[in-house]
């Protein structure tokens, strides 16, 4: 369950529209990557499904609920972003679990979700450290791990990988693609990065000033793009 439908989405900051009217429809248990320049409105768009950012005009649905004027922290959503905000004065367990105590579960259960999402992204030997104490990929998997605890409808990453380096940049992509295959929940992930979309998406979103270009799986839009733009942002032979 996390489907999630926009429909004539925009965005206004002062007198510019940075969202021009987006629909799109994200299947249940679909891996879709949205791609497009920097300032095309991608971590915008990200952050009006989340709740962070008001949506000027059109409406958010998860599930079909609307979902405009719900809470944040009611939308069943988890979102990782590219600095990882991990609290340095908390063990990593600790920085896993605070969304949990804060939903006010019990002790057992948090200490269950900890270790499940310990145990998918290794790590398990790292759980009385601080972030400190991490290395910048072990910091980023903390911040994914914070992220499964709560078995959300809707990950939305926002440029996740952007601050590893490029061996740590494969190797959590990889664990990303597990994540998805293990959990079966339905991600939106923000990138600029070619790599990234090709080899995550069921379907890319390819975004250009505020708009959707065009919609695909990856091999459609590299085979039959729309236009030289999105050519030349997937890579294809022009
Ligand atoms: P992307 O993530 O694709 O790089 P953003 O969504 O961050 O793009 O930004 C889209 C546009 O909206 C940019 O022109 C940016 O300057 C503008 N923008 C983003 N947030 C704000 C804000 N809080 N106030 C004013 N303009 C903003
Ligand atoms: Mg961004």
């Amino acid at each position: 369950m996390g489907a999630l439908t926009l429909q004539g989405v925009t965005k206004t900051f002062g007198t510019t529209k940075v969202i021009q009217g987006v629909d799109l429809e994200v299947r249940d248990g679909e891996f879709c990557v949205f791609v497009g320049p920097s300032g095309c409105g991608k971590s915008t768009l990200l952050r009006m499904i989340a709740g962070l950012e008001d949506v000027s005009s059109g409406d958010v649905r998860i599930d079909g609920t609307r979902v405009n004027d719900v809470a944040p922290a009611k939308r069943e959503i988890a979102m990782v972003f590219q600095s990882y905000a991990l609290y340095p004065h908390l063990t990593v367990r600790d920085n896993m679990g605070l969304a949990l105590k804060q939903a006010g579960k019990s002790k057992a259960e948090i200490r269950d979700a900890t270790d499940r999402a310990a145990g998918m992204l290794a790590l398990e030997p790292l759980m009385e450290r601080r972030p400190a104490e991490l290395s910048g990929g072990q910091r980023q998997r903390v911040a994914i791990g914070r992220a499964i605890v709560r078995v959300p409808k809707l990950f939305l990453f926002d440029e996740p990988l952007s601050n590893l380096d490029a061996a740590l940049r494969v190797a959590t992509r990889i664990e990303i693609a597990r994540l998805h295959r293990d959990l079966g929940a339905t991600m939106v992930y923000v990138t600029h990065d070619q790599v990234e979309a090709m080899t995550l998406a069921d379907r890319i979103v390819v975004l250009r000033a505020g708009k959707v270009e065009q919609v695909g799986a990856p091999m459609e839009l590299y085979n039959d793009p729309a236009n030289t733009f999105v050519a030349g942002f997937i890579g294809s032979p022009q």
